[in-house]
C-alpha cells in the first residue's frame, strides 16, 4: 500500500482570480473538516500556481504543476522549468497525462527526461498512464501500460523511482463519466504494482503510489478507494468544485 494520495488536475480551467476564488473555497473547507489521512495535491495552470499556493500555505494542501520542460533554463519559449515551478511553490508535477501525449504528441523518451528534470529538482512527478478503448478491446492494454512504466521510468534508480507516484488513467474513462469498474482498476493495478516488483522489488512496489483517474466523483471514489491496489485519485473534473474535491478526499 502506497502513501494516499488524492491529486486534482485543474487542467486549463481558471484565470488567476479564479483558481484564487477555488483555492479559497479549498482552504476554507480543509481548514474546518481536515484531509484526514490523505496527502492532497492541486495543479492549477503554471499561471496560477504561485497564488494557488500562496492561499493554501495555512493548509496541508500541496500545490502540483501539471506539465514542465527538460530542461532549467533557457532559449525554449513558452516552455516552464521543473526549478521554476519548485521555486513557485510546487511539490509535485504530473507528467505524461493523457492529453499531453495525445495533443502535444508527448512519447516515452521525453517523458523519461521530464521525469528525470522534476526528481533532480526534489519534485515528486506524479507519472500518468494508460490504453485507448482500443487498446482495452484488442486485449493489448495490460502489455501497452506495462511498456509505458519500462519506457519512461525503468531507467530510474531504485531510489529515484521510489519518488515517483504512478496515475494509472484509462484514456476512455476521461473526462467521459464512464469510470473504470473498482474490479478493473484493481486489475490493472495490481498489474502494474507486480510489473513494478519486477524491476525493484516487493517492497518498493508495495510502497509505490498507485492512483485512479478517470471520472472519479465524490458518489464511486469510495468504492475506487476500498481497491487493495488503488492508493488514491487523479481528480480532473471534479476537482474544479471544492466541496466535491474534499469530499472525494474524504471518501477514504
Ligand atoms: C484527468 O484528466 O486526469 C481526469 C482524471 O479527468 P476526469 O476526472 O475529469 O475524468
Amino acid at each position: 500500500m502506497g502513501k494516499r494520495i488524492v491529486a486534482g488536475n485543474w487542467k486549463m480551467n481558471n484565470n488567476v482570480e479564479e483558481s484564487i476564488e477555488l483555492a479559497s473555497q479549498l482552504a476554507e473547507l480543509v481548514g474546518k473538516e481536515g484531509l484526514g489521512n490523505v496527502t492532497a495535491v492541486v495543479c492549477p495552470t503554471s499561471l496560477s500556481l504561485h497564488a494557488v499556493q500562496q492561499k493554501l500555505a495555512e493548509t496541508d494542501v500541496k500545490v502540483g504543476g501539471q506539465n514542465c520542460y527538460t530542461k532549467d533554463s533557457g532559449a525554449y519559449t513558452g516552455e516552464v522549468s521543473a526549478s521554476m515551478l519548485k521555486a513557485a511553490g510546487a511539490d509535485h508535477v504530473i507528467l505524461g497525462h493523457s492529453e499531453r501525449r495525445e495533443y502535444f504528441e508527448e512519447g516515452d523518451d521525453l517523458l523519461a527526461d521530464k521525469v528525470n528534470a522534476v526528481l533532480a529538482n526534489g519534485l515528486t512527478p506524479i507519472f500518468c498512464c494508460g490504453e485507448t478503448l482500443e487498446q482495452r478491446e484488442a486485449g493489448i492494454h495490460f502489455d501497452f501500460v506495462k511498456s509505458q512504466l519500462t519506457n519512461s521510468l525503468f531507467d530510474l534508480s531504485e531510489e529515484q523511482f521510489s519518488k515517483v507516484v504512478i496515475a494509472y488513467e484509462p484514456i476512455w474513462a476521461i473526462g467521459t463519466g464512464v469510470t473504470a469498474s473498482s474490479a478493473q482498476a484493481q486489475e490493472m493495478h495490481k498489474l502494474l504494482r507486480d510489473h513494478i516488483a519486477t524491476k525493484y522489488g516487493q517492497d518498493t512496489a508495495d510502497s509505490t503510489s498507485l492512483l485512479y483517474g478517470g471520472s472519479c466523483k465524490p458518489d464511486n471514489a469510495q468504492e475506487l478507494f476500498a481497491c487493495p491496489d488503488v492508493d488514491g485519485g487523479l481528480i480532473g473534473g471534479a476537482s474544479l468544485k471544492a466541496r466535491d474535491f474534499l469530499d472525494i478526499i474524504k471518501s477514504y
